[in-house]
C-alpha cells in the first residue's frame, strides 16, 4: 500500500481522458492516470484497425493547443473534404449487374471549400490517437502512471478523495475525473446515476478494401432499417480502405456477422450504394450496441466526469469523441494554471463546468435522437417530408454551411433559429 497525494487523478486514458490528463500536467498539476491496458504502438505496415473516428477540425484544433496532432501525423490518417447524405429511394429505382441498386433521393452536401478550409476533418484509428497521447504522458515529469490498474473503491472526503486500485496502490487526490467510458465505474461508485435509451438498431463496423484512389469523401445513405456509411481510410498495407458502418436490426446483423468473407462482401455490393468503390476484401467486422445515456450530474464531491463517462450517443454522426474532447477542453481550461494552493476540485469551477457542457452535449443528444427517429420508419408523410428537409438543406447553402461549421467544431453554436429549432422539435 502506497499513498500518493496528487492534485488530480483521471480515471481511464482512453482518448478523452489522456487528452485533459496531459493539458492539465502541463498546466502544471500533479496528475495520477489509472487506465487497465496501454495502447499498442501502431505497425505503419499493419491493415487498419477496427475502430476509427471521424475527429472534427474542433478536436484537431484541441489536440494540437496540448501538442499531440503532429505525433499523430506521424502515423496515418485520413483527411475529408466533403459530407453528403441522402435517402435511399423505398423500391429499388434502378438494378444493376452484380445487383446493386442505384441510389437516388434528395441529398445534401457539405464541402469543405465552401468553409474556406482544406478538409472538414480526419478519419483517424483510435490506436493512433491513444498511443501518441500515451507517448507524451509516459515522458511527462508531472504524470505519474498506474497502468496496469483499475478504480475499485472510491472514498470521497470534503478535502480529498481516495482512490483504491486494483493493484492495491492507493491514491490520495483533490479531484477525480472520471474518464472511463460509458461503463463508468468511477460514476457508479461516486452515486451518480443515468438515465438511458437503448435504440432498437446496432451498428456493425467492417473494414473493405477497394480500388484505389483512396477517397477523401464520406457518406451516409439513410434507409428504413437504418444508415450505410462510408468512411475513407488512409492508405495501408499498398492498398485503399474504406470502413463501412452498417446500422440494422440487432437480427439482420446476427446474419451478416455469420456470413463468410465472400458472402459478406455480396451483402455489402447488395445493400450499399453505388458511391462505394469496388471492394475485393473484407477482413474485419464487429457490431455494437448503441445506447443514449446521459448522468444526471456531471460532478459529485470532487469526482467529475468527462467523454463517455458522461454522455454516449448514437455515432451516427459520428460526435462521440468529439463531444468528449469538448468536454476535456472545457475543463482544462477552467482548471488553467496549476497555481500553488489553488483548489482543482472547488465545486464552483465544477458547476461552471457542468453548465457550460450539458447543454452543448444535451443538444447533439437530441439531435442525433430527432435523426434516427425520422429516418427510421418508412411512413409516407415522413418519407416526404425527410426529402424535403434534405432538398431545402441542398438549397439553402448559407443555413446547410451553418450547420456543417457547428457539427466539425469550428463554430462553437449553432446560428439561434436553428438552435431554438430543435430544442422545440426534441
Ligand atoms: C461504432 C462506433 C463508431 C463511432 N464513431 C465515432 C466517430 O466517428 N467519431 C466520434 O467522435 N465518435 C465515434 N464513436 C464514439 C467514440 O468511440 C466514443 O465516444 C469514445 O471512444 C469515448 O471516449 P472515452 O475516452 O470517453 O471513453 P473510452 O474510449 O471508452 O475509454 C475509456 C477508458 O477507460 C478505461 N477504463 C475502463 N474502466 C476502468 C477502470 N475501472 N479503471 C481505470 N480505467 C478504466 C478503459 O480501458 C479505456 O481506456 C463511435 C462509437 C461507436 C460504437
Amino acid at each position: 500500500m502506497s499513498d500518493h497525494p496528487f492534485d488530480i487523478a483521471i480515471v481511464g486514458a482512453g482518448m478523452v481522458g489522456a487528452s485533459l490528463a496531459l493539458a492539465c500536467a502541463k498546466a502544471g498539476w500533479r496528475v495520477a492516470v489509472i487506465e487497465p491496458a496501454a495502447p499498442a504502438e501502431p505497425d505503419p505496415d499493419s491493415e487498419p484497425e477496427l475502430r476509427v473516428s471521424a475527429l472534427s477540425a474542433g478536436s484537431e484544433a484541441w489536440l494540437n493547443r496540448i501538442g499531440v496532432w503532429e505525433s499523430m501525423a506521424k502515423y496515418r490518417m485520413a483527411p475529408f473534404r466533403s459530407l453528403s447524405v441522402w435517402e435511399a429511394p423505398s423500391g429499388p429505382l434502378r438494378v444493376l449487374p452484380g445487383g446493386r441498386r442505384l441510389a437516388h433521393g434528395a441529398r445534401t452536401t457539405f464541402e469543405a471549400q465552401r468553409l474556406e478550409r482544406s478538409h472538414l476533418g480526419h478519419i483517424v484509428e483510435n490506436g493512433i490517437t491513444r498511443y501518441a497521447l500515451w507517448q507524451h504522458l509516459a515522458t511527462h515529469d508531472r504524470v505519474q502512471l498506474f497502468c496496469p490498474s483499475s478504480l475499485k473503491h472510491l472514498q470521497q472526503g470534503s478535502e480529498s478523495v481516495t482512490l483504491t486500485l486494483d493493484s492495491g496502490d492507493t491514491i490520495v487526490a483533490s479531484l477525480v475525473v472520471g474518464a472511463d467510458g460509458a461503463t463508468s465505474v468511477t460514476r457508479k461508485l461516486a452515486g451518480i446515476g443515468t438515465t438511458r435509451n437503448q435504440y432498437r438498431q446496432q451498428a456493425m463496423v467492417i473494414n473493405v478494401r477497394h480500388e484505389p484512389p483512396q477517397q477523401s469523401i464520406t457518406w451516409q445513405m439513410f434507409t428504413p432499417d437504418g444508415p450505410r456509411a462510408y468512411l475513407p481510410l488512409p492508405d495501408a498495407a499498398g492498398s485503399s480502405w474504406g470502413s463501412l458502418v452498417w446500422y440494422d436490426q440487432p437480427e439482420n446483423l446476427d446474419e451478416l456477422m455469420a456470413l463468410d468473407e465472400q458472402g459478406l462482401m455480396a451483402a455489402i455490393r447488395r445493400a450499399f450504394p453505388l458511391e462505394l468503390p469496388d471492394i475485393d476484401a473484407a477482413p474485419a467486422r464487429g457490431r455494437f450496441p448503441i445506447a443514449r445515456e446521459h448522468a444526471h450530474q456531471y460532478y459529485r464531491d470532487r469526482v467529475v466526469l468527462i467523454g463517455d463517462a458522461a454522455h454516449t450517443i448514437n455515432p451516427l454522426a459520428g460526435q462521440g469523441v468529439n463531444l468528449g474532447f469538448q468536454d476535456a477542453a472545457c475543463l482544462g481550461s477552467l482548471l488553467g494554471g496549476g497555481a500553488p494552493g489553488a483548489d482543482p476540485g472547488n465545486p464552483e469551477l465544477l458547476a461552471q463546468y457542468e453548465s457550460a457542457r450539458r447543454p452543448r452535449n444535451q443538444l447533439m443528444m437530441d439531435a442525433m435522437d430527432l435523426f434516427y427517429r425520422f429516418f427510421s420508419n418508412n411512413q409516407p408523410p415522413l418519407h416526404l417530408m425527410r426529402n424535403l428537409g434534405l432538398g431545402l438543406a441542398g438549397n439553402l447553402p448559407f443555413a446547410r454551411d451553418q450547420v456543417a461549421r457547428y457539427a466539425m467544431g469550428i463554430d462553437e453554436t449553432l446560428p439561434a433559429p436553428v438552435e431554438s429549432l430543435l430544442n422545440r422539435l426534441a
